[in-house]
């Protein structure tokens, strides 16, 4: 069932102040398990490649024994790219829970299988809300089935700070909410002192979509530990990199590709855009 609440999995008392939210297939995964636990056929013919020393035909024997954990060496290799990539992208987890982020997954994959293959390496535990709109339901966890965008957009004004990682450009292209607040924050409140942005205030001040502009490609095989070590550097420098956030901004709606919804929207991001860098030439700020 659709819903437009937004489901937390837990509460542990105290009120974080920033997100990440991560795509799933081919951003945290090394492959596209959607693909690959729906259509191994179709997913061969693009992903099989990708992989060594892998039949598809012992795979797909695998994927559907209900005993994964005698194909554990397997499963890490084709999932998570191998025990090594997993172990960083743990730590990763880890750091940055440890350092006062709420994790997220948002995706376009079914809920049944994300929470499957978290449980099943033991990653579960870092999230606090998964968003699968494909819906197909997990009998352990209610997952979010709202459209991968409108999901970060319901957290627009939770968090000060939030960051998205996604192989897909166009997914950071269609978020509304939380670039509005970036623009009222940013342009229509000019001049603002970069350097003076309140802690206090109750919009999100920071927001940097990590794609592309790290390296990550759209399906191919994922967060490198060097991509991993990017966004840390990112993310736990909190005053230096705001330009970057706007161009990290002006990257992602120029690789967007098609057009969406959001003509009028990138229309007026533009333009205070431009305002921006025509006061900064001026020294107005
Ligand atoms: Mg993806």
């Amino acid at each position: 069932m659709q819903s437009d609440t937004i489901v937390e999995t837990y509460n542990e008392g105290k009120k974080n102040e920033k997100a990440i939210f991560f795509d799933f297939d081919c951003t945290l995964t090394y492959t596209h398990v959607y693909w690959l636990l729906t259509d191994i056929h179709q997913y061969s013919q693009k992903w099989g490649s990708t992989l060594d020393n892998i039949d598809m035909n012992n795979l797909e024997l695998i994927i559907l024994d209900p005993d994964w954990e005698k194909y554990r060496n397997i499963l890490t290799y084709v999932i998570f790219g191998g025990d090594e990539r997993l172990a960083q992208i743990r730590l990763f987890l880890q750091k940055i829970k440890d350092n006062d982020f709420d994790i997220f997954i948002t995706s376009n994959g079914n809920c049944v299988d994300i929470v499957k293959i978290l449980k099943f390496f033991d990653l579960f535990h870092f999230f606090k809300g998964i968003n699968a709109s494909m819906r197909l339901p997990s009998p352990d966890y209610n997952c979010n089935e709202l459209p991968k965008h409108r999901y970060i957009d319901g957290f627009a004004k939770t968090y000060k700070e939030i960051y998205y990682v996604d192989d897909d450009p166009t997914e950071n292209g269609k978020l509304r909410e939380v670039k509005q607040l970036i623009f009222e924050r940013r342009y229509l409140n000019i001049p603002v002192k970069i350097e003076h942005i309140g802690k206090t205030d109750p919009n999100v001040k920071r927001y940097i979509y990590f794609g592309k502009n790290i390296g990550l490609e759209k399906d191919k095989n994922g967060l490198t530990i060097e991509m991993l070590n990017q966004i840390e550097k990112y993310i736990f420098d909190t005053e230096q990199n705001l330009e970057n956030t706007i161009e990290s901004n002006q990257i992602s709606i120029q690789t967007a590709g098609k057009k969406n919804d959001d003509d009028t929207f990138e229309k007026k991001y533009i333009k205070y855009k431009k305002k921006y860098f025509e006061l900064k030439k001026l020294k107005k700020f």
